[in-house]
């Protein structure tokens, strides 16, 4: 087991530069996930950590060791591919054999090591098929195996899941947090996909043109996004851009010009009172922070009328679309209670957002 640490990481390709700055300390045994868009650098940075890239400027180290240049095979890392990259001509028993046998391990050795793994991915019984007959999702389990054979220091795992269906995914997502912890490994996850970061890890990197947008656990990143970029990437929110206007005993007033009202905000662990008044900035908030109502909420602050424009089933929930103008479109989410609690579309309602439930954040620079 081992730490990784990056500091001050840049990588740049010609004219491109697909990592920059990047600073980042991923502790033993802790599920780490790289998540953003396609091209954010992610995968650069998981290669840079596997020695396939050596960075332009700054360095990696494992532990306390400098690897920054080190070749791949030294690193003893495992590495588990977006294409599984195995050799679909050759047995499981082969395929996840391979890395013993560049490692020299002896026959005896080595036909333990492959069939304790391939017990722990419930692969036992395949070991003499060929790889091309496999399914997607056991095919995947063999590059697990693969990487896990020659216990690594650090698991590396680039979009595992990419090439699986909805429901083989979740159940893979299980299995590799299962083998995780298990195995008590180091691991760098690489996803675009937030349900995979926000469900497997034990911190995130929120990555954006190269740059490190955010870190932190899942509930940090979700309950507290440090600008819009984040807030819209994990899970849906609400944005509306606003003023600072006033403090006003506990609370912090904004104008809405979109709402066509103030803005009452609490702060809770926000640090408003670091902002100046006139500062142009964001305020987020969750749909499923907001109360819908049709009856009149009277004696409370932020509360809008709008019209129901559109009402969206997925099964356990419900997003209901309300239009406040022509601008603004609220979304609020909540429990599917029962047909009777869903809005018809048309219905004039009130929209209400708690103070204690908005965040106020700056725009992501550009
Ligand atoms: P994806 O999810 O699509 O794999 P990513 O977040 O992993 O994206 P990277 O593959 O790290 O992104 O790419 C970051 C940037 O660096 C992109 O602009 C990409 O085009 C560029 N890039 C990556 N590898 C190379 C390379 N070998 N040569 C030139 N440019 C590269």
């Amino acid at each position: 087991m081992s730490t990784v640490n990056l500091s001050t990481i840049t990588k740049q390709f010609g004219d491109v530069t697909a990592v920059r700055n990047l600073d980042l300390l991923i502790e033993e045994g802790e599920f780490f996930t790289f998540l953003g868009p396609s091209g954010c650098g992610k995968t650069t940075t998981l290669r840079m950590i596997a020695g396939f890239y050596y960075p332009t400027r700054g360095k990696v180290k494992f532990n306390d060791k400098d690897m920054t240049t080190v070749p791949p095979e030294k690193r003893n890392t495992g590495m588990v591919f977006q294409n599984y990259a195995l050799f679909p001509h050759m047995t499981v028993f082969e395929n996840v054999a391979f890395g013993l046998k560049v490692r020299k391990v002896n026959k005896t050795d080595m036909r333990k090591r492959v069939e304790d793994v391939l017990k722990k991915v419930r692969l036992d019984s395949f070991i003499q098929r060929q790889v091309s007959q496999l399914s997607g999702g056991q095919q995947q389990r063999v590059a697990l195996a693969r990487a896990l054979v020659i216990e690594p220091d650090i698991l590396l795992l680039d979009e595992p899941l990419s090439n699986l269906d909805a429901r083989l995914r979740d159940e893979m997502r299980t299995e590799i947090l299962r083998l995780q912890r298990e195995y008590g490994i180091t691991t760098i996850y690489v996803t675009h996909d937030q349900v995979e970061a926000l469900t497997m890890s034990d911190r995130i990197a929120v990555f954006k043109d190269g740059e490190c947008q955010q870190m932190g656990t899942p509930t940090d990143i979700y309950n507290e996004p440090v600008n819009d970029f984040v807030a819209e990437f994990i899970g849906e929110t609400n944005l509306s851009p606003v003023t600072f206007k006033e403090k006003q005993e506990a609370e912090f007033i904004f104008h809405s010009e979109p709402l066509e009202s103030p803005i009452r905000v609490k702060d809770s662990k926000q640090n408003i009172a670091a902002y100046d008044e006139g500062d142009e900035l964001l305020i987020s908030i969750r749909p499923e922070a907001i109360h819908v109502s049709d009856t009149a909420l009277t004696d409370q602050h932020n509360v809008w009328t709008g019209e129901v424009s559109l009402v969206q089933f997925t099964g356990a929930s419900v997003h209901t679309f309300i239009k406040i103008n022509e601008e603004t479109t609220i979304r609020a989410t909540g429990l599917n209670q029962g047909p009777s609690t869903y809005f018809e579309e048309g219905t004039t309602v009130r929209v209400h957002m708690p103070e204690d439930q908005i965040r106020v954040i700056p725009r992501a620079r550009e």
